[in-house]
C-alpha cells in the first residue's frame, strides 16, 4: 500500500540505531558480532545490531559499577536528578515521532498505538518518577532519649534490566526510571526482537546529561547477553519482564552467582468474567475484544479467557465477535491500522499451533484462525475466537501471547470464581456486574495482582503492577517500584 507522505518521508530519513551504548559511547561487540534485526511488517531485515557477548556485558557492568561507586549519579541531589530525568522526558517528546516509527517497524504494532500509547506512556513514566524521587522518606524509630535510630533507603547499586518485545520502550521505562530515580546505575538488555528504541533511549539519556556509565544498553541474544548479565557477580538485581521459563532461569542464575535480587513479571491467563447483570453489555463486549486483541494479543495482561454466565452467553458472544470483526490486520505503518503484525515468525507459528490444538480438542472456532496478509511477507494472524472451551483445554491453561480468545460458560458466582482462579497464573482479572456486593466479594476472591470491575485495564502509573502465583513477584509502577530498587539501612546513633 502507499503510505501517507509524512510517514514515507520520515521513513526515508530514519536512522536505525545498531550499536551498544557502553560507558557513554556507541560501540560494537569486541568480537564484532551482530544479529539481523527483522521487521515483522514484511519479514525483511531492518538492520544489523550489535550482539553483545560475555566480554561486552562485563564491560557494561564494570562501567555501571564504576559510575555507581564514584557517586557521579547516586550522589547528585534530588533536584539535579530530577532535572536530568525531566530533560530526558523532553527529549523523548521531541523525538516522539521517530520513537513511534522505530517501535512500529521493530515489533509490528500499529503506528497509531505507538504514537498514542507506547511513547506517551514511556514519557509519562519518566516524568512521574522524576517527580516522585524526592517523595521517598525514611523512618525515625521510637528510640531511647540517648539514641537516634532511623532507617534510610539506599540504592542497590547495579541493576540489570531485561525487558521483552511487546512494549519495548514502555517496559524499559518501567524499570529504568525508578531504578535511576533511586540513584542506581542500570544495564539495560532489550529483547533481540526489539532493540531499536532502547538504543535510542541510551543516546537520549546521554544528551539529557545522564553521566556516562549510568545507563548502558547492551543488545544481544537472551541466552548470551542476558545470561551473562544475570550470572554477573557484580550486578545487584535483575528486574525482568518476560516468559516463565526464563524467569525460572534467572532465579537459578541468582543462586549460582551472587544471590542478586530478582523481580519477575511473567504474563498470565487472565479471566474476564461477565455476569448476566452486567451494567453495559456493549462496553463489556468492547472490553472483551480489545482486552485480548490489543497489541495483537501480545500483552501479559491479555484477557485471554472470557467467562460468561450461561443465560447471556449467545447474545454476548455475538457482540464480541462483531467488535472483533472490525479488527482487520493491516500494515502497521498505515495510521488507519488498528491491528498489526505479530513480533516474529516464531510467535506467529506459536499462535497458529495453539489454534490448531484448540480445533483438535473440540472447541468451536467462531472467528479467524488463519495467517493473514501472507503476500506482504510479514507475520499476521487474524483475531481468533473459540467458543465451548473447557477448563482442561490447552487454550484455557496456557498463555498464547497472540490474538486468540477462549470462551467458557458458567452457571453461578462460585463456579465463575473457581474457573477464574483455576490457573497457575495470577496477573489480572476482571468482572462485570451491577451488584456491588458481588463486585467487592469477587475483587477479594480473585487471585490476581490487578482486578478490574466493570472495565479492563482501567488504571495507570499510580497503581502497582505485578502478579500473584506464577505471574511473578515484585511490582512495577507506583511508589512501590521505587522501593524495589533500594535496600533499607537502619542507623542507630548513640548520643554521648
Ligand atoms: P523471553 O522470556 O524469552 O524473553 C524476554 C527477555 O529475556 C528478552 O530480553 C530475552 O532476550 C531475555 N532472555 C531470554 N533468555 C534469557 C536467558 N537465558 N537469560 C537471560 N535473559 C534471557 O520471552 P520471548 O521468547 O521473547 O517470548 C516467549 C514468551 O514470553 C511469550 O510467548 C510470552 O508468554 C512471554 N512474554 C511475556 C511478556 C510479559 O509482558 N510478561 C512479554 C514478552 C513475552
Amino acid at each position: 500500500m502507499t503510505l501517507p507522505a509524512d510517514i514515507s518521508e520520515r521513513l526515508s530519513r530514519l536512522a536505525l540505531p545498531g550499536q551498544a551504548i557502553i560507558d557513554g559511547a556507541r560501540v560494537e561487540a569486541a568480537s564484532g558480532a551482530t544479529f539481523h534485526n527483522v521487521s515483522p511488517r514484511d519479514g525483511l531485515v531492518l538492520n544489523q545490531v550489535t550482539a553483545c557477548q560475555g566480554e561486552d556485558v562485563a564491560r557494561a557492568v564494570a562501567s555501571a559499577r564504576a559510575a555507581f561507586e564514584d557517586g557521579r549519579w547516586r550522589d547528585q541531589g534530588p533536584r539535579a536528578k530530577k532535572k536530568v530525568l525531566f530533560r530526558l522526558a523532553e527529549l523523548m517528546e521531541r523525538d516522539a515521532e521517530e520513537l513511534a516509527l522505530l517501535e512500529s517497524l521493530d515489533v509490528g504494532k500499529p503506528i497509531r498505538d505507538a504514537r498514542n500509547v507506547d511513547i506517551p506512556l514511556a514519557i509519562g513514566t519518566c516524568r512521574w518518577y522524576a517527580e516522585a524521587l524526592d517523595k521517598v522518606y525514611g523512618e525515625v524509630g521510637a528510640s531511647p532519649v540517648d539514641r537516634l535510630s532511623y532507617a534510610v533507603h539506599e540504592p542497590l547499586g547495579v541493576i540489570g534490566a531485561i525487558v521483552p518485545w511487546n512494549f519495548p520502550l514502555h517496559m524499559a521505562m518501567w524499570k529504568v526510571a525508578p531504578a535511576l530515580a533511586m540513584g542506581n546505575s542500570v544495564v539495560l538488555k532489550p529483547a533481540e526482537q526489539s532493540p531499536l528504541t532502547a538504543l535510542k533511549l541510551g543516546e537520549l539519556a546521554l544528551e539529557a546529561g545522564l553521566p556516562a556509565g549510568v545507563l548502558n544498553v547492551i543488545p544481544g541474544l537472551g541466552g548470551v547477553a542476558g545470561e551473562a548479565l544475570a550470572l554477573s557477580m557484580d550486578v545487584d538485581m535483575i528486574a525482568f519482564t518476560g516468559s516463565g521459563p526464563v524467569g525460572r532461569k534467572l532465579m537459578e542464575y541468582s543462586a549460582r552467582s551472587n544471590l542478586k535480587r530478582v523481580s519477575l513479571e511473567l504474563g498470565g491467563k487472565s479471566p474476564q468474567i461477565v455476569f448476566a447483570d452486567c451494567p453495559d453489555l456493549d462496553a463489556a463486549a468492547e472490553a472483551a475484544a480489545w482486552g485480548v486483541f490489543y497489541n495483537q494479543g501480545e500483552v501479559c495482561t491479555a484477557a485471554s479467557r472470557l467467562l460468561v454466565e450461561a443465560p447471556i452467553k449467545e447474545q454476548f458472544l455475538e457482540r464480541v465477535v462483531a467488535v472483533a470483526k472490525t479488527l482487520v490486520p493491516g500494515d502497521p505503518l498505515d495510521p488507519e491500522t488498528v491491528f498489526g503484525a505479530m513480533v516474529s515468525e516464531r510467535q506467529m507459528k506459536t499462535a497458529l499451533d495453539y489454534i490448531a490444538t484448540a480445533d483438535s480438542q473440540g472447541a468451536r472456532r467462531v472467528l479467524g484462525g488463519q495467517r493473514a496478509r501472507k503476500d506482504s511477507g510479514g507475520f499476521y494472524v487474524e483475531p481468533t475466537i473459540f467458543d465451548r472451551v473447557e477448563a482442561d483445554h490447552t487454550l484455557a491453561r496456557e498463555e498464547v501471547f497472540g490474538p486468540v480468545l477462549g470462551v467458557l460458560t458458567f452457571k453461578d458466582e462460585d463456579q465463575a470464581m473457581r474457573l477464574a482462579n483455576d490457573t497457575v497464573y495470577g496477573l489480572a482479572a476482571g468482572l462485570w456486574t451491577s451488584d456491588i456486593n458481588r463486585a467487592l466479594r469477587g475483587a477479594r476472591r480473585l487471585k490476581a495482582g490487578l482486578v478490574w470491575v466493570n472495565g479492563w485495564d482501567a488504571c495507570d502509573i499510580t497503581m502497582p503492577f505485578g502478579g500473584f502465583k506464577q505471574s511473578g513477584f515484585g511490582r512495577d509502577r507506583s511508589l512501590h517500584a521505587l522501593h524495589k530498587y533500594a535496600d533499607l539501612k537502619s542507623v542507630s546513633v548513640t548520643l554521648r
